[in-house]
């Protein structure tokens, strides 16, 4: 599975790095901005706290795994304020990180993914009245988790700030063999 991975990211232009989850730094003032409506997603979206539910128990998930590929593009912006630059870069990492899942579904072995942000998969989620459409495909953020992504990203030798007019997304996928 592995080389699969990093077969697709490399073609799809990704720096990315072998992470031993363990290493991974869950804080709980980060989980905490979530649950303070920072990105304006909690209580908006399936995929998002609440509805995600025990997230200790998803942090378990992930750190049962062995071995995780933490991967990171970075995306031009017009300058700091380019909201529609960060907004088209995020949809992009968003829909490679669900090709990916797409392409890892078709084998047997067990993995876990993580995305950059709140899923987008529908125009309008459909929290809290329908259940989710898709609910095989939605991804997790890793900002839902409380994931210190900066240190994570500083331990393993990725450049998580790449400049002012510059906007830098990471997702991970947890996999065994
Ligand atoms: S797949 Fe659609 S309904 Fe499900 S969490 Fe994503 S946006 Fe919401």
């Amino acid at each position: 599975m592995q080389k699969k991975i990093e077969d697709f990211l490399k073609n799809q232009g990704y720096t990315y790095a072998v992470i031993e989850p363990e290493n991974i730094i869950y804080r709980e003032e980060f989980a905490a901005k979530c649950r303070m409506n920072y990105c304006g997603r909690y209580q908006k979206s399936w995929s998002c706290p609440p509805a995600i539910g025990d997230i200790e128990a998803i942090k378990k998930r992930a750190n049962d795994f062995p071995t995780a590929i933490l991967f990171q593009k970075v995306f031009p912006l017009e300058d700091i304020y380019d909201v529609e630059g960060m907004d088209a870069g995020r949809k992009i990492i968003m829909t490679d990180t669900l090709t990916l899942q797409d392409d890892l579904k078709k084998g047997n072995a067990p993995f876990f993914m993580l995305a950059a942000g709140s899923c987008s998969l529908c125009k309008e989620c459909t929290y809290p009245d329908r259940p989710c459409r898709f609910p095989e495909r939605m991804l997790i953020s890793m900002e839902a988790l409380g994931i210190d992504v900066a240190e994570l990203a500083r331990r393993y030798q990725l450049k998580y700030y790449n400049g002012p007019a510059t906007v830098t997304y990471f997702a991970i996928v947890f996999f065994g063999e």
